[in-house]
Order: structure tokens, then sequence, then C-alpha cells
């Protein structure tokens, strides 16, 4: 991480923050967001925001801490709820989303 750069989107955060002023906005819309809508309606949450969409797109793609990006740990968390509501055991961690994710990417190239 290098300091005064937004660990997400990698443009200039100031000295000591770890994120930009957009960035942080989206990461507060995410909290809000996540495990109460849709997908679909948690992109538009996001837009709502008032961030370029390039932007979050960068956003939710970054993955800071090796953990799976925003949209892996968001799809993860979709995914095992949908589960439980159909009655399946287990639950899908980021990282396993990030690793499905690219053996599709792998197949698909
Ligand atoms: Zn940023």
């Amino acid at each position: 991480m290098t300091r005064g750069r937004c660990v997400y989107c990698g443009e200039r955060s100031g000295f000591w923050a770890s994120a930009c002023g957009d960035c942080k906005k989206l990461l507060a819309r995410v909290e809000e967001l996540r495990g109460r809508v849709g997908y679909g309606e948690f992109l538009d949450g996001l837009a709502e925001a008032g961030v370029a969409k390039e932007k979050i797109l960068v956003f939710l793609k970054a993955d800071p801490d090796g953990k799976g990006s925003i949209q892996d740990q968001v799809t993860a968390e979709m995914t095992s709820e949908l589960m439980q509501v159909m009655g399946l055991k287990g639950s899908q961690s980021a990282e396993n989303v990030k690793q499905i994710r690219k053996s599709i990417e792998k197949e698909t190239k």
C-alpha cells in the first residue's frame, strides 16, 4: 500500500487516508446495502452515491486485503444467503467466489 493513494482506485487520497472521498462514500453505501438487496439494486445504490460508473467498477474489483474484492465479498454473501433459503448447507466465502470467477475467466478466454 502506497501512502497517500487510495487502496481501492489508486487516486490521491491525502496523506493519512487509505481511501479517497469517493471510495469512502462507496464503502458507506456498501455497508448500508449489503445483505439487504439483490445485486442489481446494490449497483443502483452505489450509483446513487454520485460517483462515476467507471470508478465504481474499479472500486468493486479492488482487493486491498487480498481477501477477495468487494464484488467477490458481496457475491459470496448473496450466494450464501440463497443457499440457506434453498435449505442447502455451507456457505461461500469471498475466496471461493474469487477462485470460481478466476476459473470461469480462464475457460472463457
Ligand atoms: Zn478511491
